[in-house]
């Protein structure tokens, strides 16, 4: 997996390498999660919608996905939900502490 990536302005940043959830107060995340939705079209990769939009890791970090925009897309707030469910039925230890990002 690469350790950079470049903006929609083409500037070059490194992937954030932190183990928990992205902050928006640290500009390499910001960065990142406006980059995500630009690319995506601020539009939901599940159902279409353009509401209530989250950035969502495919592989997720518990199971060693990291923050590369490879690894990230834009999900509403309801399939977020959804996809967080199914991975709770699988992990139900967890709970959905660390379902959304933000
Ligand atoms: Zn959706």
């Amino acid at each position: 997996m690469d350790t950079h990536w470049i903006d929609q302005h083409g500037k070059q940043w490194k992937v954030p390498t932190i183990r928990g959830r992205l902050k928006m107060r640290i500009p390499c995340h910001a960065a990142l999660r406006a980059f995500i939705f630009w690319r995506d079209q601020y539009t939901c990769q599940h159902c279409g919608s353009q509401n209530m939009l989250v950035p969502d890791h495919m592989i997720s970090r518990r199971n060693g996905g990291t923050h590369h925009p490879d690894n990230l897309q834009t999900l509403c707030d309801s399939c977020n939900a959804r996809k967080a469910g199914l991975v709770d039925r699988k992990r139900p230890q967890r709970g959905g502490d660390d379902v959304s990002l933000y």
